[in-house]
This record gives structure tokens, sequence and C-alpha cells, in this order.
């Protein structure tokens, strides 16, 4: 379905693949005594190397011709220690000659024009070997955020020189407006207890212009640079070294503080069309229509063909780089369903070779933005595919995020909080994290399900809640309404098996005005609110007490693919009311009862047999850390939950 008719070419010729695969390494290999420059580029008829003193405005310094070698690379070797050496190709094709730079780079100059040599070891921030991600946590929690939306807001108490950029990362010890009391930043976010943090795009990206204007902002889907940090983050993306060695520092920083890190990556598009990879070998990387004109399934005009096996290896190694280089713990991919589920199961073995079984995460977006010309046998992986994936690949879950607040698609759309109607069947569904589901959306284990209500793609769950709920569609204010359905949203979604997951500022309301998709919008309308998160602070202690909980409770965090047993039942209680038992053996308290009440009415709920202990309520998510028992019969205010432990 999600399939067009595919330009057949040479390169899709088993012939091609193993005449000129290569597994050698590529790039410019640089060493203390040499540097090894070695392009991968088998239609070319001539390669010619350029040095240059600095990474944009002189001309070369020299240039020579690379040299033809086996698998169709070109290779130079450079005698000495070449180090922060500028450089870039002219690759000639039927005889059109262009300029590009390398697409294996892992430097380069401002805005990645041209690339550069460089010694890694030397951008190691002090004590980076030492560096190590903590100890897996009981449950992912994972909070996306911007670099450049997360410190942008100056009431963050962000060192005005660090203000959006990688090292604001570094900052500890910053309260809302210098005055010391309440705490943001990377000190907030350990005391909401999350345990990843998703970087988005911090590869090197074309929509910014690294040389311009501070205030410029954009999510930064648009690669330039696979393997390089993107400029703009750094305090000078002038010298190739710098960007590097401060993401190091960052991630060192974030490790320390207890999070995990997770790189969100797009391998499934490049900015342009002209990318480095379409100027080293035109056609090879790019899927075509069978009229000749680039596929746009990535709804940006020239999607990667993936399944082509230099490409694929070029997806692999670039993961692999950005683990064992940047010490990412997972990863997080872009229109995952641009890519074939044979990649991304490579992806995960080789992950879990070299790193331990599940110690990395991947998932990704099972879908894409329109259908793909690949090649006719490649099984994509979407939605109708994830079973075929490994149990360690995991996908968002569009069907929770629906049911709980209303289909993406129409922005009236209502789900269980927002007057849409609760059904038992699909909370069922939710709760077990939508394993052998009969719809599109069907895992085979809890560890394929991301479950989350809100991302940086669409509306922020507040804006969606104001949309389908606020006649004066006020974004800005308090609601006490909304309030009540993003806790009841929230507290669904806490139960549910999978993986959690949130956008960033969801936890106190954030708001964008009600702009769908900010990805080009000002700094002002994405940067995070820091003021907005103290005065809804009531709401971001009931994100934290629900995230304390669900480390509590072992039914939840059960990842396997037998997992959906510990929901012993679901059953309507009322038209918009629900009720859930489950089994916690291992946990604090033994059975779990789960009370929803979505509806208008209030409700009276005779509670099962035992003693059951307040865990929490709407007003409260930490009533667990109280003493209140259960009477057997409670009364379910509107839109509320009630959750019970038994005690054993
Ligand atoms: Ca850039």
């Amino acid at each position: 379905m999600k399939q067009l008719h595919h330009k057949l070419s040479l390169f899709d010729s088993p012939d091609f693949a193993e005449k000129f695969h290569c597994d050698l390494p590529l790039g410019a290999l640089c060493g203390q005594e040499k540097t090894i420059f070695r392009l991968w580029a088998p239609t070319a008829q001539q390669v010619t190397l350029r040095l240059y003193e600095n990474g944009n405005d002189c001309d070369s310094f020299e240039e020579i011709p690379m040299t033809p070698c086996p698998r169709d690379t070109w290779e130079h070797c450079l005698s000495g220690y070449h180090s922060g050496l500028y450089y870039d190709y002219a690759v000639t094709v039927e005889g059109i000659t262009q300029s590009t730079a390398d697409p294996y780079a892992r430097a380069c100059g401002v805005n990645g024009q041209r690339s550069m040599v460089i010694d890694l070891s030397a951008t190691d921030p002090k004590d980076w070997n030492e560096d190590k991600a903590p100890a897996r946590p009981a449950e992912d929690i994972i909070y996306e955020i911007h670099v450049k939306d997360f410190s942008w807001d100056t009431a963050s108490g962000v060192l005005p020189k660090w203000r959006g950029k990688f090292k604001a990362l570094c900052q500890t010890g910053t309260t809302l407006n210098h005055i010391g009391i309440h705490p943001t930043l990377i000190d907030y976010l350990k005391r909401l207890g999350v345990t990843h943090i998703q970087l988005m795009p911090v590869y090197d990206y074309g929509s910014v212009d690294e040389s311009g204007e501070d205030t410029q902002f954009n999510w930064g889907y648009d690669p330039v640079n696979y393997n390089v940090p993107e400029g703009s983050y750094s305090t000078d993306p002038y010298h190739g070294e710098v960007r590097i060695r401060e993401l190091k520092e960052a991630i060192q920083s974030l490790h320390k503080n207890g999070f995990r890190v997770i790189m969100d990556v797009v391998y499934n598009h490049t900015h342009r069309l002209d990318s480095w990879l379409h100027r080293t070998v035109p056609w090879y990387y790019h899927r075509r229509n069978g009229d000749g004109t680039p596929s746009n399934g990535s709804g940006c005009g020239n999607d990667i063909a993936a399944e082509r096996s230099m490409a694929a290896q070029y997806i692999l190694e670039s993961v692999l780089y950005w683990a064992e280089e940047y010490h990412m713990d997972g990863f997080r991919f872009d229109l995952m369903g641009l890519l074939d589920v044979e990649l991304m199961n490579r992806i995960r073995s080789a992950l879990d070779e070299r790193y331990g079984v599940g110690e990395k995460l991947v998932f990704g977006e099972p879908w894409s933005a329109g259908p793909t010309a690949c090649i006719p046998e490649t099984r994509l992986a979407l939605k109708g595919n994830l079973t075929a994936l490994h149990p360690g690949v995991g996908a968002f879950c569009d069907a929770t995020r629906d049911a709980v607040k209303g289909d993406l698609m129409h922005i009236d759309g209502r789900g269980f909080v927002n007057g849409g109607g609760m059904d038992a069947e699909t909370l069922r569904h939710c709760l077990i994290g939508w394993v052998d589901a009969p719809g599109d959306f069907s895992v085979a284990a809890p560890s394929q399900t991301i479950s989350y209500l809100s991302s940086h793609d669409d509306w922020t769950l507040w804006d969606r809640l104001v949309y389908t709920m606020d006649e004066k569609q006020d974004f800005e204010g308090y609601q006490p309404n909304i309030l009540r359905a993003n806790r009841m949203a929230a507290a669904i979604n806490a139960c549910c098996q999978g993986h959690l997951f949130q956008l960033s500022g969801e936890e106190f309301g954030r708001t964008k005005l009600g702009i769908r998709d900010s990805y080009c919008s000002s700094v002002t309308i994405n940067r995070m609110d820091w003021n907005r998160a103290w005065k809804n602070r009531a709401l971001v202690d009931y994100y934290q007490g629900l995230y304390a909980l669900r480390k509590q409770i072992p039914a939840f965090c059960d990842k396997d693919a037998d997992a959906a047993r510990h929901i012993l039942s679901v059953e309507q209680l009322a038209e918009d009311a629900c009720m859930a038992l489950i089994e916690n053996e291992g946990g604090s308290w033994s059975r779990l009862c789960l009370l929803f009440n979505a509806g208008a009415q209030e409700q009276s709920v005779r509670i099962p047999d035992g003693t059951w202990k307040v865990l929490a309520d709407i007003d409260s998510s930490f009533r667990w850390q109280e003493e209140q028992t259960a009477q057997e019969e409670m009364i379910l205010s509107p839109v509320s939950v009630l959750f019970l432990g038994k005690m054993s």
C-alpha cells in the first residue's frame, strides 16, 4: 500500500552490490603520522581531494587527484598529523564535476560546507573515558527536548553565553529567575523523575545558518552531515572540534546527573536531494519513481534508498559511530516506516552484540509521510510489519495517543479524557501496549510499544485539550477542567505497558498557542516557558508522583511478550467509566484496582473484597506515601481516576 512504482536501476542489481559493496572504513582516517582519505564513489571517473586552511571562505591551497582502488573507492594518503585540516572533493560523474563535502565526514566547518580532518581523541572532555550511562532504570521514561528551546527562556537561569547551546545541559544548580528556589533545566528534570533525555536532531542540519542570528529556530529534521554535531548549538561553529567536544560534554553531564541519552536520527531523507551522498554517487542513495522523479514518502522530496547495501551500511555505521564515539544510549528513528525491517533488525542486533542485549534503546515512527518508491520486495518498518521487527525495536503507539485525547487527523477528535467516551476493550488494549491487537498497531511484546500522549509533532497535549474543551481557545490559561483532563490522560498513560514517552513541558501544560507543527515557528513560540512550569507546578508534581509510582509496579514495567497476563480484567462500570484489575506479584501491593471515570457524572463504585490502599486519585499521585485505605464503596468524581493497591 505504501509503495509506488519504482524506477529500476543498475544499482538494484545483485551484481552491483556484490562487485562494489565496500566494508573498508571510509572518510578521513586521522592518525598521528598520516591521514588516509577514502571515498566510495563507484560511478566517478575522477575524484580530486582539495585542502583548505579554514572551513569556509578561502581557496584550496592544494588539489590532489585521488587514486582509484578496488571496490571503487578513491584514496589518498597524506603523511603527517592533520587534525584540523579542512577538505572537500571534486567528483566527476558522466563528465560533470561537482564539489562535495565528505558524506563520511566526522567534523566540518561552519554550516557543514567543508569537511575537517579530526583526531577524535583530542575532542574528549576530561574523564570521558570514565563516562558511563547510569544503570538501567526500572522503567524507561523518555523526555524529549530540543537543545535550543530547552534553555532559551532566560527565566531558566541559564548562563547567557550558554543560552540555547549544548553547554546549557552542563549547567546545574539553575533556578527560576535566579531566585534560588525553584529548580530549572537539569535539576528540574532530576526532580521530575524521567530517566532518558531524548535530543531532537543534534547532527548537523541545514535549516539554521550557523553564521547568522542566534534567534533562528528550526527543529532540525534536515540532515546535512550525518556524523557531525550541529554547529548552531556550539559556542563556536567555525572550529570543527568545538561542537564535538561540547556535545560530548553535554552527554557526560546528562549521564552524571542520572539520565540516559537518546538521539533522534533522520536517515529517511536529506536536507535537499542535492546532498553530499547524491553528489558523490548520483541516484544511488535516493529512491526514484517510475518516471525518474525522486520518491517523496518523507514529504521532503528525497527518500533515502535504505535498502541498497551501501546505504544500509552507511546508516548502520552512523548509528554505531554515535553509540561508540558519543556514548549515545538509544536512537529514535524519524519516519522509520521508510526504512526496512531488515535494516532495523540489523541495527538492533549490532548494538546488542557490542553493548549487551537491550542496553541501547531502538525505536521509531512506524509510518511515513506518504507512499515511497522502494524496490518492490522491500518490507518497510511500518505499522503493519511491527511483529516482523525484533522485539527490541519499538514504535510510537498512535493507538493509545489517539484513544486518550482524540484522533490526530481531526482537530475536533475526542478521546477518553475530552468527551469521546471510554470503552473497556480499547482501554484494555492501551493497558497491554497493543500486543496482538486486531487493528493496525499490533506488536509482539510491550518492549515494542512507546506509549505517549504528545511529541514534538502535532499539537501539544495542552493545546489539543484547549481546542476540544475550551470555547474561548485560551491556550495560555490554566482552566481547571483542562488541568483535570490532562491529569487523567497522564494517569492512563502511566498505567500502559511499554516504554513511556513525553514531550518536554507536557507536564506543565506546555502551549505553542495552538500551532500544530512549530518546526519553523519562532524560538519564542517553541521555548520552554519556565515561569509556566512554576505556575503549573501542581501538574508537574502530579506527573512526578505518577512516574515514581510507575517504577514501583512490576506489572506495568514488564516488557515480556506475555506481560498482558498481569491485566486480569477490564470492565465497563458505566458508559464512561471502567475498572481494571491488575495482578502485581513482586510489588508492594499484590493487586491493583484502577478506576477511571471519564464522564460528567460521578460514579459510585463497589471496591472488590480485601483491604485496599489508595495510591493515587485525581488530586494527588502521591497518595501511596500516605496511609489511606479505601472504603467498600468509593465515589469517583467526574473526569477522575482512583488507583488502589491491595494490602497483602
Ligand atoms: Ca548546521
